[in-house]
């Protein structure tokens, strides 16, 4: 048998989505994988975002459910809610999965070091809590990323504030609560916590949340968030936080002042690479501290590698899951492919939710010219016996030349499941038509997106 010239063929930083995807079938082909974990293994998706987000969504909405039974003949007595007991049911559920993801790692052959891991050079890694020095031939940075905050220096205060890390591990729920920011993240906690009664204050810099997602979805969740009792403060930002004797005081740019119990930072991540000394092993890093990679998620150093949010492409979790997987087909396993960022179908978690794929009308018209537009709003049937208002938003972005169609955005109930069977379709290039072709699935809300006939046209003024 030949000695190997490095301790492990691969070795992983970070055990969380991307990582411990690629460690896995990298291991599974037959190389001799190692990873190291600072915090707890499955990383951010498992431990403090996808999953404890999702059930916190799901203890949200019980309680308008509840509310809304009445309409369809229910009675319920008196109504309770215990957050602590819903918090360690919560917890218990991701310390499963974790222990899964490490279970399922090592039975696969890597070996997992439970140690923050930084670069000596280009081969070598140190482990910093046991000071254990490994070496590989490949190395793959999957380090994820965390909340960003303010210095206290641009906001004074800042210190007062959690982030989405520390939003899981509270035990009661506040009265008050601020949230600073209008990307997912903060759309999706502040319905969370409306739904849950609490009053519920979400502060913008932008004139509407979800930059970057299609115009008339950014309107629909501005209005939805309204709807569901949250005060929405746009175009300005958090000057200081005081302490006062009634909670926290969050002065903000536009003069005013919003009084809370808990004030949320949820305005931006960055990437995990401070410290990391990507500079000792040829690592180029990007303007925002990411990892800059190529298409094939290589790094300026040939045996380094980065996948998942470090490299800021598309932060989700079957993103950073494909990424890692790719990388390993490739580097171990003889087959080479690599992710396609393209259409990729996405949620958000608002009450109700959005699901969409492809892109947005604004972005269709600067793109591809000619676009038809199909759309349509409707109070569900659901709606009809229980009085709840919300309506349901769809539309379809079609490429006018040869009817493709470009985008799919809903929001509504069940909306990510819907987005997930329409990203097939889009995936594979369908055409209006062949959503025209589709027989509906009746009744269901999802049967608008076959049944859309006519062309949207704007208002002439
Ligand atoms: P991570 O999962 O962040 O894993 C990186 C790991 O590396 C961490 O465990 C970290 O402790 C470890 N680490 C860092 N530095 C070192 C080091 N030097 N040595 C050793 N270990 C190290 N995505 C979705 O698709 N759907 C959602 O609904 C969704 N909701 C989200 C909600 C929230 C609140 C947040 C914060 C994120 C959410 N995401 C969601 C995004 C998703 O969680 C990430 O895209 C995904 O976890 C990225 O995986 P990753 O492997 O790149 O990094």
């Amino acid at each position: 048998m030949t000695e190997r010239a490095y301790d492990f063929d691969l070795f992983v930083i970070g055990g969380g989505s991307g990582g411990v995807r690629a460690a896995r079938i990298a291991a599974q082909a037959g190389a001799k994988v190692g990873l190291a974990e600072e915090y707890r293994m499955g990383g951010t998706c498992v431990i403090r975002g996808c999953v404890p987000k999702k059930f916190m969504v799901y203890t949200s909405k019980y309680g308008k459910e509840i509310r809304h039974s009445a309409g369809y003949g229910w009675s319920v007595g008196d109504v309770s809610y215990d957050h602590a007991k819903f918090a360690a049911g919560m917890r218990a559920e991701v310390d499963r999965l974790s222990a899964i993801y490490d279970r399922n790692l090592k039975s696969a052959g890597a070996e997992v070091f439970n140690d923050r891991a930084e670069f000596e050079d280009a081969h070598t890694l140190r482990l910093t809590g046991s000071g254990q020095t490994v070496t590989a031939g490949k190395i793959l940075i999957a380090t994820g990323g965390r909340p960003w905050r303010p210095s206290p220096e641009e906001l004074p205060g800042v210190e007062h504030t959690i982030t989405s890390n520390e939003v899981f591990e509270m035990e009661t729920l506040p009265e008050r609560m601020v949230i600073a920011g209008g990307g997912y993240i903060a759309v999706e906690f502040a319905h969370v916590f409306a739904g849950l009664g609490v009053e519920v204050c979400l502060v913008y810099r932008g004139e509407t949340v979800l930059r970057g997602f299609d115009e008339d979805v950014r309107l629909a969740v501005h209005e939805g968030l309204k709807e569901a009792g949250v005060r929405v403060i746009t175009k300005t930002v958090f000057t200081r936080i005081e302490m006062t004797d009634d909670g926290l005081c969050v002065k903000l740019e536009n003069g005013h002042e919003v009084k809370a119990d808990v004030v949320m930072m949820a305005v931006g991540r960055q990437a995990n690479t401070d410290g990391l000394g990507c500079e000792k092993a040829g690592v180029r890093l990007g303007a925002r501290g990411e990892v800059a990679v190529d298409d094939w998620s290589r790094t300026g150093a040939a045996n380094i590698f980065a996948v998942g949010d470090v490299t800021d492409r598309v932060n989700l979790t079957p993103v950073a899951i494909r990424e890692g997987h790719a990388f390993a087909d490739t580097e171990f396993g003889g087959k080479p492919w690599k992710m396609d960022h393209t259409d990729i179908p996405t949620a958000v978690f608002s009450q109700p939710e959005v699901g969409t794929v492809g892109i947005s009308e604004s972005q269709a018209r600067r793109e591809h010219g000619e676009i038809d537009i199909y759309k349509t709003k409707f109070r569900p049937m659901k709606n009809m016996l229980n009085g709840d208002q919300t309506r349901t938003f769809m539309k379809l972005v079609v490429r006018a030349s040869d009817q493709r169609v470009l985008g799919v955005h809903v929001v509504g109930d069940d909306a990510a499941e819907m987005i997930q069977m329409a990203g097939i379709a889009v995936k594979m290039g369908a055409t209006k038509d062949d959503f025209d072709r589709t027989c509906a699935v009746h009744p269901s809300a999802a049967e608008e997106l076959v049944t859309m006939r006519t062309k949207w046209l704007p208002e002439v003024v």
